[in-house]
């Protein structure tokens, strides 16, 4: 039995031509059915004969994860845990900006990067996620907004659990059907990719074009992103540097840097006049996110005055840097806080 969600175009197209032995057309009903109509039972796909829904039941199924949880912050972010079809547990953060959504999506369940900041990173790494689960993400978040009657998505973050480029194969075809103007519609221009950066594959992205890198930096030195991202820091900085500097971008895009501030560890105006000098200011800018102390973890809140400061400082270096506000920080929205608390 395949999940028709974990199919690109051409994929289903050969399922339905060569192995159901349909007309070719079919392959654009059903891709609309499954990705347009969020369907999940062949039975409603009533420009389809009975035979050929019988067919299909007999050979595939559509499986959306399903809500085990969903939380509302206050500032309207919505975070749902969301269960595969194995009982493994997910996140997805829904995030309202300017009348519409962006959604941030896991790409895998846990993650093996062990980032000392990170929950997910406390919880290791126990599998990839397919195509049909990363973007079962979306369509479950889609029609979340719908039955509550809120704005619609517009962007997606690959920022949930999961390192995205340790996954790479299933998050590309999951980048390619996208855009699909039968299906999911949308654009590349609304999908960044957060990673901690790996050459060899944000090479491949850029080939791809299909998305944009968000890099998550976090320390301005080859030895402080050993302390506090001890795998990430595997590679290089001068070699994910030198990556970044050669990744194609068109006129006015630039790739972004997520850059953490952790009390008394990376957020000194010394570390800010370090990241500028990394900063390539026509390519590249800076998100600040100031930490939430985590329960487990061993890190304090950066203080305010010292997060506008930091910012200050990059500005005057000529660096493009915007504090990000902290979505959802009542619903514990970092990154696999819900499936942390979940399993206790
Ligand atoms: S910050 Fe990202 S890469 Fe690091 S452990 Fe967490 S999920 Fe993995």
């Amino acid at each position: 039995m395949i999940n028709l969600l974990d199919l690109t175009y051409d994929e289903l197209q050969s399922f339905v031509v060569d192995d159901l032995k349909q007309a070719r057309f079919r392959t654009d009903q059903i891709w609309q059915w499954i990705w347009q109509k969020g369907c999940t039972d062949f039975e409603q796909m009533t420009n389809m004969g009975k035979e050929l829904r019988a067919l299909l039941a007999e050979r595939a199924f559509i499986f959306h994860p399903s809500i085990d949880r969903a939380q509302v912050s206050r500032d309207g972010t919505v975070k749902l845990l969301l269960r595969l079809h194995d009982d493994k547990l997910v996140e997805t953060v829904l995030i309202p900006f300017n009348d519409r959504y962006s959604q941030c999506l896991s790409t895998q369940v846990g993650c093996a990067m062990a980032c000392t900041f990170c929950n997910t990173g406390q919880l290791g790494f126990e599998r990839n996620l397919t195509m049909g689960e990363i973007l079962g993400q979306v369509l479950v978040g889609r029609q979340y907004l719908a039955d509550n009657d809120l704005d619609p998505l517009r962007n997606l973050v690959f920022m949930g659990m999961g390192e995205p480029l340790l996954n790479l194969d299933n998050l590309l075809r999951a980048l390619e059907t996208l855009p699909s103007t039968k299906g999911l519609n949308i654009s590349w221009r609304r999908s960044m990719v957060s990673t901690v950066g790996f050459p060899e594959q944000l090479r491949k992205l850029g080939e791809t074009e299909l998305a944009l890198p968000a890099i998550s930096l976090h320390a301005p030195t080859q030895e402080l992103r050993e302390q506090i991202m001890p795998k990430a820091a595997r590679v290089h900085l001068d070699d994910l540097m030198r990556c970044l500097n050669e990744f194609p971008l068109r006129p006015r895009e630039r790739i972004t840097f997520e850059y953490l501030l952790l009390k008394g560890v990376n957020d000194s105006l010394k570390h800010a006049d370090q990241l500028a000098k990394l900063v390539d200011p026509k390519r590249m800018k800076v998100n600040l996110i100031a930490y939430n102390a985590t329960e487990g973890l061993p890190y304090e809140a950066p203080d305010r005055e010292q997060v506008e400061a930091f910012e200050k400082r990059l500005w005057k270096h000529g660096v493009t840097a915007f504090i990000r506000r902290s979505m959802g920080a009542d619903i514990m929205a970092a990154c696999g806080q819900l499936k942390a608390d979940q399993q206790k």
